[in-house]
């Protein structure tokens, strides 16, 4: 489908979305569900740290404590782990195209040993991801197997090129475990545009491999994710492949082999003053209400397609941008208190958030900066004193910050706590402790 700005149909859902119409309430986001951290932070194992934390705030607030050596003595619930920087694409959209192939690297026992010692400090998930292809480490397989041993939520990103490596996974991966694919294109043509595979493979023979996976273990879902490009999309000094068009195609793939949902979230770029990742509107803003409004029906033609066993989602972000109230997502507390609850770790050191992979702003500490005990109490010391100095409010000022909800609750209730003795877990809600 290729709609016209014309059509009645096009007309009726563009103006819908921009006005923001499309959900419950007109004033307010409905979550992608896995972005809904606040529920997250509820559960009942998260949320007496959630109070801790809290309490440490107000203590830091008052004067009452010092804040060097007072954070309440957890790991974060949930890490980014960027298992390797080894990627065997050249995609042009990267945003992590500076940080690729770099000889940086975990000395395999010292990494099981951070994980460890982060579990035993109340890690709950870890979400593998960016920064390279995890399916490349060496020790992928034996990794996975011993955080599943630990009892931990495995989440796992991949470029969908060593489908072989999630069979060898999947038998450890429980139902609230996920794997999720990064493809965005229906086509063989813009799949090799877009991605540039250094050795060749087809989007087809990636997709072949989802079936043998459910074969294994069907009981975890595996995601099709689709980042969406569009014309003059900028990033990396280069124009970036355009993908728009295929947003209904690349549905009917993933339904067709297999996949349990699509995910639709926007094209990111790099702010030119911090390097933080953003959504890039002001490149585009000559068109880009066409853009949206076009997004807007794709999305609506794509959710024709869901079913019971197959689901269609548009990530929050995205939502965040269709409804034009990006602003308010790019208004973040002074400090950011997810700098406590969800940290990146990578070859390359331990950063405060994804936005800030290997920027100097966000670094935490080195790859073992969790590597023994001693080394965790220095980290808590450097995390507390990272709350303190990061402002977020003006770093994070062009961010359409996925954790902008969360953030804003912990700072409501730091400022009003006679709040807290109303905060209850979630009713009706699956154990999900990625952050
Ligand atoms: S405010 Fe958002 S973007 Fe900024 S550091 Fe915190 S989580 Fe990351």
């Amino acid at each position: 489908m290729n709609p016209k700005s014309t059509s009645p149909k096009f007309d009726e859902i563009a103006a819908k979305v921009i006005r923001g119409q499309r959900d419950d309430s007109p004033d307010d986001i409905a979550l992608f569900p896995i972005h809904d951290f606040s529920a997250k932070l509820r559960q009942e194992d998260v949320l007496p740290r959630v109070k801790a934390y809290i309490d440490w705030q107000r203590g830091v607030r008052s004067g009452a404590l010092d804040p060097k050596t007072s954070l309440p003595d957890f790991a974060p619930v949930s890490i980014n782990l960027d298992i390797t920087t080894a990627c065997n694409f050249a995609c042009d959209h990267c945003v992590d195209k500076d940080i690729l192939n770099t000889p940086d690297r975990y000395h395999q026992q010292s990494l099981l040993d951070s994980i460890e010692v982060m579990t035993e400090k109340g890690l709950k998930s870890v979400i593998v991801i960016g920064g390279g292809e995890p399916t490349l480490y060496r020790y992928f397989t034996e990794t996975v197997e011993f955080m599943k041993s630990l009892g931990l939520q495995v989440a796992i990103v991949s470029n969908g090129t060593r489908n072989s490596k999630i069979e060898e996974i999947a038998p450890y991966l429980d139902p609230t475990d996920w794997v999720r694919l990064s493809l965005d294109s229906g086509s063989e043509e813009v799949f090799q545009a877009m991605h540039k595979p250094r050795k060749k493979i087809t989007l087809d023979e990636i997709c072949e491999g989802i079936p043998k996976v459910k074969a294994v273990n069907p009981d975890f879902k595996i995601g099709f994710s689709f980042i969406i490009t569009w014309r003059d999309a900028f990033i990396n000094e280069t124009n970036i492949v355009e993908n728009l068009d295929e947003m209904v195609e690349a549905t009917k793939r993933a339904k067709e082999y297999g996949f349990d949902y699509i995910a639709f979230k926007p094209f990111l770029t790099r702010a030119e003053e911090n390097n933080a990742e953003i959504v890039d509107l002001k490149q585009s803003e000559r068109h880009f209400e066409g853009i949206k409004s076009k997004i807007a029906v794709l999305l609506e033609e794509a959710r024709e397609l869901e079913d019971d066993s197959f689901q269609v989602y548009a990530t929050t972000n995205l939502k965040v941008l269709l409804k034009g109230v990006s602003e308010r997502y790019m208004s973040q507390p002074h400090e950011c208190h997810m700098q406590y609850f969800r940290q990146v770790l990578s070859p390359l050191g331990l950063y405060n958030c994804p936005v800030y992979r290997n920027q100097p702003h966000g670094r935490l500490g080195d790859l073992d900066a969790y590597g023994t005990k001693d080394d965790f109490g220095k980290t808590l010391e450097t995390t507390a004193a990272k709350i303190q100095s990061f402002d977020s409010t003006h770093q994070c000022r062009e961010v359409t910050c996925l954790y902008h909800t969360v953030n804003w609750w912990i700072e409501d209730m730091i400022e009003s706590p006679e709040k807290l003795k109303d905060l209850v877990p979630p009713v009706d809600f699956d154990p999900d402790y990625f952050l």
